[in-house]
């Protein structure tokens, strides 16, 4: 499991900067939410240890200077609850102000890591001007210029030792036979109650097994002799209970944290609101992760119904998530509990399918078959050849391509090739992983 990073700090003072040195502003995810004046980025990074995730919490909602601070130091708690690190930039041309007094306190009173990032310290003249965060309290503060790339070097280090002691960073999550599954959603959609009903029905048996940590936050279930995990099942019930978050800092970081950790994402859609632009945003990273998943179309009792609206679902998901079409729907009412039997067998297949593997014999004649049906365009004026193909990975389904020219796969070949490999082995809820592959030999004249 990644390590999970998470930039905090006020506006303007260098974060998104600092993020796009971190990760590449092409590699980033986009983030956005409506009314935010920024959209939030997030991506992976790496230095010389484990790559880690970074997120950028920099997006405000546009308000009055003491909305901003609100949201500031919400995004800072969000991010102390949820990180494995706080990185929190100040601007060292500004010198420290007091809602940088109020986030140091805030890390200082806290057990999460932190580092203090002293932005734009362009050059050898303002190093001086970082001494005064020494006031700050903070045990790590280091002068960076992200503009100029100037000490990123050194605190992408120290990023890489904090982390080292943390937990997650080299302990994989283990394998303990179950599958994990995360229910997933924006806010309100419903969670939490099918948490309930799944937890509360005759066949499943929850498991009492002794707390460990873990388990606190984890719901473990039995059904027909078969082990499985809700996922941080905590984060939904005790959401009642706390103060509710105004940024959705805490729920962003709650649902990347939950998808690092999955094996099967179910993403909820509320039936009534349709599809919007903040479920196609994590329906996206579950793709990118390469998750299984499932689509729940929730609060189904709430909605008018005619023989028609099933489809009018479906073509709405083909078309707001066209990347999505392999994920299996199911139309729900965690109230009611209709069709809430289904969702552990759907889970159990797509899982199955997450982790299937194709021998190389029937891949290989799988490949011929497509070729043959239909042959590479030329693209980037290069004849493409696909000689074989290997599926090295499962979980999600990952082939190798061995080719001549890896650079001259046209996009709509990939997706011929992951649509026919799909239906061939007939897998449901998976993504599928391509890579291509040249030859090794730089002297070849194919290559
Ligand atoms: P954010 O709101 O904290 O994400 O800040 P941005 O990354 O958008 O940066 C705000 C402004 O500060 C931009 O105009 C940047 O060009 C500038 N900036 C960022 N990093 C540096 C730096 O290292 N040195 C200088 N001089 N300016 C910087
Ligand atoms: P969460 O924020 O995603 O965990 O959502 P909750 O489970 O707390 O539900 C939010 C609201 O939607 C509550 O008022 C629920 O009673 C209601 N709700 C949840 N599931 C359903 C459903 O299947 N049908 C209807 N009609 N309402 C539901």
């Amino acid at each position: 499991m990644h390590s999970l990073v998470a930039i905090v700090g006020r506006p303007n003072v260098g974060k998104s900067t600092l993020f796009n040195r971190f990760v590449g502003a092409k590699k980033a995810i986009v983030l956005n939410t409506p009314g935010v004046t920024r959209d939030r980025n997030y991506g992976e990074a790496r230095w010389a240890g484990p790559p880690f995730d970074v997120i950028d919490t920099g997006g405000f909602e546009s308000g009055d200077t003491s909305s901003i601070v609100t949201q500031m130091r919400e995004q800072a708690l969000a991010a102390i609850e949820e990180a494995d690190l706080v990185l929190f930039v100040v601007d060292g041309r500004a010198g420290v102000t007091p809602d940088d007094i109020e986030v140091a306190q805030l890390l200082r009173s806290s057990s999460c890591k932190s580092i203090c990032a002293v932005n734009k310290i362009d050059g050898m003249q303002q190093e001086a001007l970082m001494y005064e965060f020494y006031s700050l309290g903070l045990e790590h503060v280091l002068p960076v210029s992200a503009e100029h790339g100037r000490g990123v070097g050194e605190l992408l280090e120290e990023i890489d030792e904090q982390l080292e002691l943390s937990v997650h960073y080299t302990e994989e999550e283990e394998d303990t036979g179950e599958t994990r599954i995360a229910l997933l959603g924006r806010p309100n959609v419903g969670k939490s109650t099918l948490t309930n009903r799944l937890l509360g029905q005759d066949r499943m048996i929850v498991d009492s097994t002794a707390g460990t940590t873990r388990d606190a936050i984890d719901a473990p279930l039995v059904v027909d002799g078969e082990r499985f995990l809700l996922i941080d099942t905590a984060g939904l019930r005790r959401k009642s209970n706390i103060r509710r978050w105004s940024s959705e800092g805490f729920s962003v970081m709650r649902t990347i944290r939950a998808i690092e950790r999955c094996h099967v994402a179910v993403v909820l859609i509320d039936a009534e609101e349709g599809i919007t632009d903040q479920d196609a945003k994590i329906i996206g990273l579950t793709h990118e992760k390469g998750r299984a998943l499932v689509i729940l179309v929730n609060k189904w009792d709430a909605i008018e119904k005619d023989h028609k609206t099933v489809d009018v679902y479906r073509d709405q998901i083909d078309l707001k998530l066209p990347f999505a079409g392999y994920a299996p729907i199911l139309f729900t009412s965690g109230l009611t509990g209709q069709r809430v039997h289904k969702l552990i067998g759907l889970v159990k297949q797509v899982r199955e399918h997450h982790l299937f593997r194709a021998p190389t014999g029937p891949l290989n004649r799988w490949l011929e078959e497509v070729v043959q049906r239909h042959h590479p365009p030329t693209h980037k004026q290069k004849r493409l050849r696909l000689y074989y193909v290997t599926q090295p990975r499962n979980a999600p389904p990952t082939l190798i391509f061995h080719c001549n020219h890896p650079d001259a796969v046209h996009l709509s070949y990939q997706r011929y090739l992951t649509n026919q490999f799909r239906d061939h082995f007939q897998l449901l809820g998976t993504p599928i992983k391509l890579v291509f592959r040249g030859k090794d030999n730089p002297y070849d004249p194919e290559s």
